[in-house]
């Protein structure tokens, strides 16, 4: 865990979030700021600080977090209507913080852009 992390503090149970799943490797909670009807983060309980790391230091926790955001998904009934998982890289991918997050996006029609 990373002292100064918001989401490890989240993910710890030491800061509020409204969580909608949690297992031993994943917590899952809604974005404080939604992007669409339906916005959920679904993080690593381990600190990671982006894609980068987890894929060199444990790429297996990996399809067991795109796991987690297709059942989140499912659970929040935009799997049929459709739904965009997403995760912001570094600076030039927008990430603001620096907490491996995929964003889990749908419940109405999402803009097309994608960068
Ligand atoms: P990023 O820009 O790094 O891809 O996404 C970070 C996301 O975290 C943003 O959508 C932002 O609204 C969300 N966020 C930032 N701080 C908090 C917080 O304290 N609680 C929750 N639930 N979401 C947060
Ligand atoms: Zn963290």
């Amino acid at each position: 865990m990373s002292d100064d992390c918001i989401f490890c503090k989240i993910a710890h149970g030491e800061l509020p979030a409204d969580t909608v799943y949690q297992d031993e490797n994943i917590t899952a909670f809604r974005d404080i700021e939604p992007q669409a009807k339906t916005h959920i983060l679904v993080i690593t309980n381990k600190h990671f600080d982006s894609l980068n790391d987890a894929c060199r230091d444990e790429p297996e926790i990996l399809g067991h977090l795109l796991r987690i955001c297709a059942m989140v998904a499912r659970d929040h009934g935009i799997d049929d209507s459709g739904y965009r998982v997403l995760t912001n890289v570094g600076n030039d991918g927008g990430q603001s913080v620096g907490h491996l997050h995929f964003h889990v996006l749908g419940g109405n029609k999402l803009s097309p852009g994608l960068g």
